[in-house]
């Protein structure tokens, strides 16, 4: 096991990454910018280091100044939460030439999974469903029209560098498809130097699904079931659950069994989410996240393990604790997202919090850098706290939720709070009813413009 890892990340998955690591008897170092210097992360660390001004290009962002901090401070490996350079090969490499161990897979899968194209290619080849399209990139206009011909309008044009939504078009009709596939490219080019693109079926009313998997890197890997996010606002998850309200055990036990597969195929290590659209029971591959992700905390609720500490632990050379067989779902688990926001219109509202609390009792679990008198400085991500509940039934656990919304108190900034207590008088939400454009189709009904 290591002695000591920095954490190149900051707010609560810097927590979650240093709470993991204290109950392995591993010393923590936080990495921090100057606006950060006050950050819940840096006192809970066993030492900290400053790498740069606040803006994250200069600070979490700076790969020099963070393999510095490794060798000043004797880390000998790196977690990267999520964001930032957890899903930078390059990164990884740097780090693999300093002999310092990076907690996460491979650069070349990193590589491999981060081109949406070789993704697909990759997975479509290992037996993973994939959504009807392109067999890889589109070159000119009239191939694009003949593609898409073949299949049938709606298609979406989607950059094989994207990410975060950019890159990515939907042609309704074939008299859209010129601007698509033009805006697409333009978009890909500005935002990612790569202005290749490849064409799918656009599907209307899919759910998103996501697989969690695990890989020891050597040949074996597991999963540990799907989580539902689908409510989402510009493609961000707001709102997560596991198990999905409509996957039953023969289905998730079938889609797992071909993503943990997959994974071990290719000797994939560490903790990774293939994402799917779902739609009439059918599974559609969309991209692979090689790293841990925001919502993980409700699969570690339902399935009882620490994803983190099997990270650190895999990446030490050590093996991952868990077995297939020995995996089993206990209850539901729901986490919201709660950031410090202005609503209607989600205006971030960063500022200094005065009085905090969070909710607690059996099934609460709440993963925040917060406390009061903390400024929560601009520069960052307006998450703030993520709310994780947990029932026996998903109506206990809704309940629960409901009840943890309203102990917890954020006095001094605006938060998103009441989007969650709304959401929950929906009877939709409260069935489980809903597809990845129902929230954006509710925001739009409370205000409309
Ligand atoms: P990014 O990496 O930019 O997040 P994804 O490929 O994960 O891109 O897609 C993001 C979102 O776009 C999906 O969650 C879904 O809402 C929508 N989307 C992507 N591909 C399709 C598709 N073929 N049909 C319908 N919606 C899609």
């Amino acid at each position: 096991m290591f002695s000591k890892i920095l954490i190149a990340n900051r707010g609560e998955i810097a927590l979650r990454v240093i709470r993991a690591a204290k109950e392995l008897g591993v010393r923590t170092v936080a990495v921090h910018s100057t606006a950060d210097a006050d950050a819940m992360h840096v006192r809970m660390a066993d030492e900290s280091i400053c790498i740069g001004p606040p803006s994250g290009a200069q600070s979490y962002l700076n790969v020099p100044n963070i393999i510095a901090a490794c060798e000043i401070t004797g880390a000998e490996a790196v977690h990267p939460g999520y964001g930032f350079l957890s899903e930078n090969a390059n990164f990884v490499q740097v780090l693999e030439d300093h002999d310092i161990t990076f907690i996460g897979p491979s650069a070349a899968h990193i590589r491999m999974m981060g081109d949406k194209i070789t993704a697909k290619d990759t997975m479509k080849k290992l037996g993973v469903p994939c959504v009807p399209g392109s067999d890889g990139g589109v070159d000119t206009i009239e191939e694009a029209h003949k593609v898409s011909d073949e299949m049938g309008f709606p298609v979406i044009v989607k950059a094989t560098a994207g990410g975060g939504g950019r890159g990515m078009k939907l042609a309704k009709t074939k008299k859209d498809l010129d601007e698509a596939f033009s805006t697409a490219r333009s978009e890909s080019k500005a935002a990612f130097g790569n202005d290749e693109v490849y064409i799918e079926k656009y599907l209307t009313l899919p759910r998103h699904i996501e697989v969690q998997v695990f890989g020891d890197g050597r040949g074996r890997a597991v999963h540990l079931g799907e989580r539902d996010c689908s409510l989402q606002r510009r493609h961000q998850k707001v709102f997560e659950e596991a198990p999905g309200p409509t996957i039953d055990e023969k289905t998730r036990e079938k889609i797992g069994k071909v993503c943990a597969d997959a994974i071990a195929d290719i000797k994939y290590s560490g903790a990774g989410t293939i994402e799917f659209l779902y739609e009439n029971g059918e599974f559609y591959f969309i991209e692979m996240n090689t790293r841990l992700q925001v919502e993980h905390p409700v699969t570690e609720t339902i399935y009882g393990v620490d994803l983190v500490k099997q990270q650190i632990r895999v990446a030490a050379g050590e093996e991952m604790t868990f077995k297939q067989e020995e995996l089993s779902i206990k209850g539901h688990a729901i986490e919201v997202r709660i950031n410090a926001e202005k609503l209607p219109n989600f205006t971030p509202c960063p500022g200094k919090i005065t009085t905090f609390h969070a909710p607690g009792g059996l099934g609460v679990r709440m993963d925040s850098a917060l406390y009061a008198g903390y400024t929560i400085p601009p520069y960052y991500d307006s998450l703030i706290a993520k709310l994780i509940v947990s029932g026996i039934t998903r109506e206990a656990a809704l309940a629960r939720l409901r009840r943890a919304l309203g102990e917890l108190i954020v006095d001094g900034v605006d938060t998103t709070v009441p989007l969650f207590d709304a959401l929950l008088q929906e009877e939709d939400v409260l069935k489980g009813n809903y597809d990845i454009h129902w929230l954006e189709k509710w925001l739009e009904k409370q205000n409309p413009e």
